[in-house]
This record gives C-alpha cells, sequence and structure tokens, in this order.
C-alpha cells in the first residue's frame, strides 16, 4: 500500500510530545512491513540539517485562499527508513520560528496549510496514496476536504484516517478557515463542522474520516463521556462503529537500555549490573547523595493539568520529609507547577531534584536510573512513559485510566504485576501509590520479581503497526 501520514511532529526532527515519537514509529513499522510510507510535516526554523535535505519539489502551489504569494511553498525529503521518506513543507512565514504550535492570529491557516500542502505534493509528485491518515486537530479539515471538494480529483478515491492522539486539543478557529481551506459553506453547522462560532478541526475529522482511531482500547471507551470527551462525547459516539483504540509502542531503536548512548552503562532484563551504576550516575548528575537503597521515583512530563502532577507536588512533602525517598523531575509547561518544583527542590536539596526544561539525553537517564516513574494522569489517552520505563526495568506508578489501564498490570502484593495502579486522579490516590511503591520496594524478592515481569512485556510496533494495517483494509 502507499500511506500518507499527515502530522505537525515528527520525532527526532520536531516534537512536543508523543505525537513525534509515535508517528514516526509508526511510519517505520510500516515501512518494515513493505509498505510505501511518507509523513508530511512542518519544516520548522527548530529542524536541523534542512540545507542538507533533497528537494522534491522547488515550488508548489498549495490550494488554499488567502493571499496566493502566500500560498507558495517548497518541499524538501529526507529518507527515514527503507520505504519510508518525510516531506518536510518549507513555508518561511507559517513554520521559519522554531516553535511548533505558536499562539498566532493566523494558527487556523497555518495549521492547516501543511497538511494541504502534503496532499497536493502527492499529486504534484505522482505518488497518489491508498490511504491518508491524519494525526490529531491541525489535520482536521483534510477529511472533510476529501469528502467534498476533493472528492472527484486524484486522491477521491484514497481512503480517510483520523488519530486522536488528544481530544483536548481541537483547534477551534475562526469561520474565514473554511474558505481558506477551501471547504464548501454549508458544513458551517452546529451538526457539522461549527462550534461555538468558529470552525472545529478536530470535530471535522471525527465527522468525516472514513475510520476513526485514538490510541488506547480504554481511552476509545473513556471518550464517549463526558468525563473524558471533551465536550465532543456527542460527536465521538455518532462515528462509535468507526472508532477503535490501538495501543502506541516503544520505539527499541531509540529505546533500549542495551544500546543506548545516554546511559551511564548498558544493561538488559538478563543483566541489571548496569541499571545499579545507572541509578548512582544519575544521582551524581543532579547532585543528590548516591544512597543505593533510597528507592528513586522519576517524572518526565509535560506540565499540564492533564497530567496530575499538581496532586503529586502536595502529597511529595510528607514523603520527602519522612525521608521516605528520592524524587527527580523532568519537564515544563505552567508556569505555577515550574515554580512549585522548583521551590520542592530548594526545600529538600538532599532528596529531590528538579529540572525545568527539554532534556532528551536525561529523559533517558532519568528512565534508566530510577526505580519507579510516577504518571498520576487525570487522563492519557496512550501515555509512552510508561512503556519506555518498564522497557528499562523502572516500575510505573499510574493512575488507572486511558492507555496507562491498558499497558500497566497492578501488582497484587505478591510477585505478580508490572507496576502500581490506582483510581482515582486525587491527593489520596497519589500517596496510595506512592507508599504502595515503597512498599513494594521494601520487599526486595517481590520487586525484583516484578521489575522481571516489567521487562518481559512485549510492547513492539510491529503489533501496532499490523493493527493499523488491518484496520486500513476494512477502511
Ligand atoms: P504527551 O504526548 O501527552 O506529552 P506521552 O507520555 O505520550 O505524553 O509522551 C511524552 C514524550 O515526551 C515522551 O517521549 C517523554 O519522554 C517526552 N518528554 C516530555 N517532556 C520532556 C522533557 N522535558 N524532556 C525530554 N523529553 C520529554
Amino acid at each position: 500500500m502507499k500511506i500518507l501520514h499527515l502530522s505537525p511532529e515528527l520525532a527526532p526532527w520536531s516534537k512536543a510530545g508523543g505525537l513525534g515519537d509515535a508517528v514516526a514509529a509508526l511510519a517505520k513499522s510500516m515501512g518494515a512491513l513493505g509498505h510505501e510510507v511518507r509523513v508530511v510535516t512542518p519544516l520548522y526554523g527548530s529542524v536541523p540539517g534542512a540545507e542538507r535535505m533533497g528537494v522534491l519539489l522547488p515550488s508548489l502551489q498549495v490550494g488554499v485562499g488567502g493571499d496566493p504569494r502566500k500560498a507558495g511553498c517548497r518541499v524538501r525529503t529526507q529518507s527515514v527508513a527503507p520505504q519510508v521518506e518525510a516531506w518536510f513543507i518549507e513555508h518561511e512565514d507559517y513554520y521559519g520560528a522554531r516553535e511548533i504550535y505558536p499562539p498566532r492570529e493566523d494558527a487556523g491557516e497555518r495549521a492547516h496549510f501543511f497538511a494541504r500542502a502534503g496532499l497536493d505534493a502527492c499529486v504534484a509528485a505522482g505518488w497518489i496514496p491508498d490511504i491518508i491518515h491524519c494525526h490529531d486537530w491541525t489535520t482536521g479539515l483534510i477529511p472533510p476536504l476529501l469528502n467534498t471538494t476533493l472528492r472527484e480529483g486524484p486522491l477521491g478515491a484514497a481512503s480517510s484516517v483520523l488519530t486522536i492522539h488528544n481530544l483536548q486539543h481541537q483547534g477551534l478557529h475562526p469561520r474565514r478557515t473554511l474558505d481558506f481551506a477551501g471547504l464548501p459553506a454549508h458544513l458551517f453547522r452546529p451538526d457539522e463542522l461549527e462550534c461555538l462560532g468558529g470552525v472545529n478541526y478536530l470535530k471535522g475529522g471525527i465527522l468525516h474520516a472514513r475510520t476513526v482511531l485514538t490510541v488506547s482500547p480504554t481511552y476509545a471507551r473513556e471518550i464517549l463521556t463526558p468525563a473524558f470527551g471533551h465536550g465532543l462525547e456527542d460527536v465521538v459516539r455518532r462515528r462509535a462503529d468507526a472508532l477503535h483504540g490501538i495501543l502506541n509502542g516503544v520505539d527499541r531503536d531509540e529505546w533500549d537500555p542495551a544500546r543506548d548512548p545516554h546511559l551511564a552503562q548498558p544493561f538488559s532484563a538478563g543483566d541489571l549490573a548496569g541499571k545499579a551504576a545507572c541509578k548512582a550516575a544519575l544521582l551524581r548528575e543532579l547532585n543528590l547523595p548516591t544512597e543505593p537503597d533510597r528507592p528513586v521515583v522519576g517524572v518526565i512530563s509535560r506540565l499540564w493539568d492533564q497530567k496530575g502532577l499538581d496532586l503529586a507536588l502536595a502529597v511529595l512533602p510528607r514523603l520527602l520529609r519522612e525521608d521516605a525517598l528520592r524524587f527527580v523531575l523532568l519537564g515544563s509547561g505552567d508556569a505555577s507547577l515550574e515554580q512549585g518544583f522548583r521551590r520542592l527542590a530548594a526545600e529538600f536539596p538532599a532528596a529531590c531534584a528538579v529540572k525545568i526544561g527539554y532534556d532528551h539525553g536525561l529523559s533517558h537517564r532519568i528512565e534508566a536510573g530510577a526505580d519507579f516513574f510516577l504518571m498520576p494522569s487525570r487522563f492519557e489517552p496512550c501515555g509512552l512513559n510508561q512503556m519506555y520505563s518498564m522497557t528499562y526495568g523502572t516500575l510505573p506508578i499510574v493512575r488507572e485510566t486511558g492507555g496507562l489501564a491498558d499497558t500497566v498490570i497492578p501488582w497484587d502484593g505478591e510477585k505478580k504485576g508490572t507496576g502500581v495502579v490506582f483510581t482515582h486522579a486525587d491527593l489520596a490516590g497519589v500517596e496510595w501509590g506512592l507508599r504502595r511503591a515503597l512498599e513494594l520496594y521494601a520487599q526486595p524478592k517481590k520487586f525484583a520479581a516484578v521489575r522481571r515481569e516489567a521487562l518481559r512485556q512485549d510492547f513492539s510496533w510491529r503489533r501496532s503497526a499490523e493493527e493499523h494495517l488491518r484496520r486500513y483494509a476494512v477502511a
């Protein structure tokens, strides 16, 4: 099959969260299964090595409204893996800055432009896809376009797929974006793309894609309910028959403790000596005392309400005062949470280290050096870090929601399970989870058995890619 992915993030070139990782790994896995894959994504100012990339189309006039002088772009190309190419949409005004999601007045036009450029690039290059796979809200106007304006065109026979990586971010933009995209005016009504007087991009994608996917079976059920639907639950319910949850996986080229260049020492399920060295190195790197017997709890996260880390911030002082654990956090986002965690580190300098910012290498070293990894998410469509953790023999402490519920087996108090699972995203839930982890850590034989079980889990992208392909086949 010829498969086109449209995504605003593509690791390692651009990544704000799990989306960049997921699209890159899915594309590579589909290529490895023998399919021809192209991933269209913007060429942000932060993407390194643009001048060394190839040029697929030196100039392409894109089918959008507005100022025709702004409708031109260049399409660069870069090989990702055998059979897999990234097509970067180069447009200085829209994407020349470093940020992936900057707040700007024309955010709706900018969001749509690269995806539409991707469709037009396919036609110009004579590469006609069987599947057009859209990822998240920025690409949401593509399925309605394919069902209306582009229906009789060269891409009209392609089957559209939308993956919801996070239903919270929907893209609500002014009515004029409908004209910019070339969509018929009659779609501006409440049972179509209209929402609160604007155009809701994700709603358009959900209503019009032939297949709607999300990133875990539990999240696929949760988003049918008001508690997780972010106001779109009725829209999602209209597509319940076309909706399926497929788990993401772990990219072993990137996350494998036996050959991870970021670690002080490699290790594997069969030989965990290197993990102890990684723990000591992590504590040294973060200027914490290297006490090998004290459990280290790690966090790597965007600091947003979704992630429930405000709960951790409220609960941790008590545990740190008891000197029960060491806590390390890498993340950025909400200013008050950043400040709160900075203060926590200042209050407990010998037990808590906090790095505000984005640090790829350190994220690998935390996964390797921690004993536990905390994810108290209020909702979590899939979550990648709990899977990376298990792959690194680090036991996740997670709230039972979305992909966390689908990937972590609760410790049964004996030797079964792969982590600690708690039910409620509240203070009592998080404290219970942390204390349960300490209880497990205090019993070395059980802890070792649970760690072995975690290391045995198979979160392969191949399985995920195969399931996608089965869904494509029925689309
Ligand atoms: P989300 O997509 O909601 O942010 P995921 O768990 O699916 O959550 O994916 C987050 C990804 O981003 C992981 O690969 C994680 O390691 C990475 N990440 C998040 N924050 C940082 C950071 N500050 N530094 C390095 N990597 C980070």
